[in-house]
């Protein structure tokens, strides 16, 4: 039994942005079935004092550079025995609003004090600091969120080995010098080959440094992130690590208790490979819900997602609006928020075709559900994708899902071309060029086969078949764990 430290600054079912919360509610849970003694430390944010019933202060511990003492509450993550530590620093964390940002938009002003804080409790915890009588083997850092904490412990002799996982490196926690001074962070991690980032403060450069083995979600990201084209300009860095045998990709596993057309209380009817045809029961369920007609011989696209640049949004409208226009048999469905550009051309796209696009602007998980049990394929045209989860859940619906040959998406849909249908590997739609014609010429393909349903229905049998459990990749992590110890 290995003793192990997660740190995350969210957790699924706590409080949730993306993906990282999938991934840290879901690998500590397969890692603790595996009998490994794994421990999540998060901030006590408001909606997680609000969410847990069970909570008792444990310790309180005076941190480096902060002014009041802080308090470590313990819980359990719910529905299961793994141990979770929360950080409790009110004027932190104990606010209304999302993890990061402001409930009217915008990141919070204090974001650098307030992961600089939970870095140096999370340092506190992995060096054994806080009376909790208990050290960890590994510490196991997640986002730039948590950087700063793989820095702290570098400098002492009896620190647990570092592992530190990228989940999108499009966030690095940049900040000024001034900020650097405020946090009293020791002088001596002001260079280039320590948290300096060209003048800046990086505070995901304390993991890329620092730690034993950098991590990312998936192996052909791993290898994107070395490249001028995905590196921001830590693709120096990250060669160097990669080529010191530092970094590595481990594809993330999806949650099956919750992901599971067989069992999936959220959809109009359950489904699986031996009852396929109830798949139509839930296209009808999201074409009424939504006052789209209903047939069946319409093809329904589904999208869930952040409406960002690097989600491909913009290629997605400018298509989808083309197709429409020309009138082919097609439906768009849509679930999102994010940027108000993207909210609103989809808005005006919805008032064009009343008939053939529907939206819900917001966060809806259940609905997220409904959709993928409805939709007959998923669009998710990613500039970058680190890993994705969409279209693995998208697989597993037996909605087949159309991407962009990146990160996580390459290394999880194989392409419809004749040769790998043949060989009955095929599971979705994939294309290389960011741009919009490469997108189009895709979706003629796809409207082409969806008239052949007996090739389509092979190919959502090989999707659902797929095993993307955490099991395999606990596994993976299990493994390199043992490796640098
Ligand atoms: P990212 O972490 O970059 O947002 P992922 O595909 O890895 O992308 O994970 C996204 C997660 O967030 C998935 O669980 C997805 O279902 C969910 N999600 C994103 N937007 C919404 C939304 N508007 N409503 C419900 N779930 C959403």
């Amino acid at each position: 039994m290995r003793k192990i430290l997660f740190a995350s600054s969210e957790v699924h079912p706590l409080i949730k942005t993306g993906g990282l919360a999938d991934v840290s509610g879901s690998l500590p849970l397969a890692l603790h079935k595996h009998g490994q003694d794994i421990r999540i430390i998060i901030p006590a944010y408001r909606q997680c004092l609000e969410a847990l019933e069970d909570i008792n202060c444990v310790a309180t511990i005076k941190l480096d550079g902060v002014y009041e003492p802080v308090e470590i509450l313990q819980s359990t993550l719910p529905n299961s025995d793994v141990p979770l530590w929360l950080v409790h620093s009110p004027q932190h964390y104990d606010r209304q609003g999302g993890p990061y940002c402001k409930e009217e938009g915008g990141d919070w002003d204090d974001n650098a004090a307030r992961f600089a804080l939970f870095s140096r409790a999370i340092a506190a915890l992995a060096l054994n600091q806080a009376g909790l009588n208990w050290q960890p083997e590994v510490l196991h850092c997640n986002d730039w969120q948590t950087g700063l904490a793989v820095a702290f412990v570098s400098e002492y002799a009896n620190r647990p080995k570092t592992v530190f996982t990228i989940h999108n490196l499009a966030y690095q926690g940049l900040y000024s010098k001034d900020v650097f001074d405020v946090l009293d962070i020791p002088n001596h991690f002001w260079h280039s080959n320590g948290l300096e980032f060209y003048d800046q403060l990086s505070f995901i450069k304390g993991g890329l440094i620092y730690a034993d083995h950098i991590t990312t979600v998936s192996p052909t990201y791993a290898d994107e992130i070395c490249t001028y084209e995905f590196g921001y300009g830590l693709e120096g860095l990250l060669s160097y690590r990669a080529g010191q045998g530092r970094l590595s990709g481990i594809l993330n596993g999806i949650d099956e208790q919750e992901w599971d057309p067989a069992i999936d209380d959220n959809i109009a009817k359950n489904f699986s490979i031996k009852n396929l045809r109830n798949k139509r029961q839930n296209k009808i369920a999201i074409q009424e819900y939504f006052h789209l007609p209903v047939k069946e011989d319409v093809l329904v696209i589904g999208l869930i997602s952040r409406l960002v640049s690097q989600k491909g949004i913009d290629l997605s409208l400018e298509v989808i609006d083309r197709l429409l226009e020309s009138e082919l048999a097609i439906q768009f469905v849509c679930l999102g928020s994010g940027e108000e550009e993207y909210e609103h051309n989809l808005r005006i796209l919805r008032a064009s075709f009343p008939d053939k696009v529907a939206i819900h602007i917001g966060y809806d998980e259940a609905l997220a559900h409904q959709i993928e049990a409805g939709a007959d394929v998923f669009l998710m045209p990613s500039r970058f994708e680190p890993c994705g989860l969409n279209q693995m859940y998208s697989l597993q619906y037996g909605t087949l899902p159309i991407v962009r040959s990146t990160g996580g998406l390459e290394d999880t849909v194989v392409d419809a071309t004749e040769e790998n249908r043949k060989n009955e590997t095929a599971n979705g739609f994939k294309f290389g060029p960011a741009s919009s014609e490469a997108l189009e010429n895709t979706l003629y393909r796809v409207i082409d086969l969806f008239q052949h349903p007996r090739i389509w229905r092979k190919m959502m049998i090989t999707a659902m078949k797929h095993d993307f459990s955490w099991e395999n990749s606990a596994k993976q992590y299990d493994a390199l764990y043992e490796k640098i110890n």
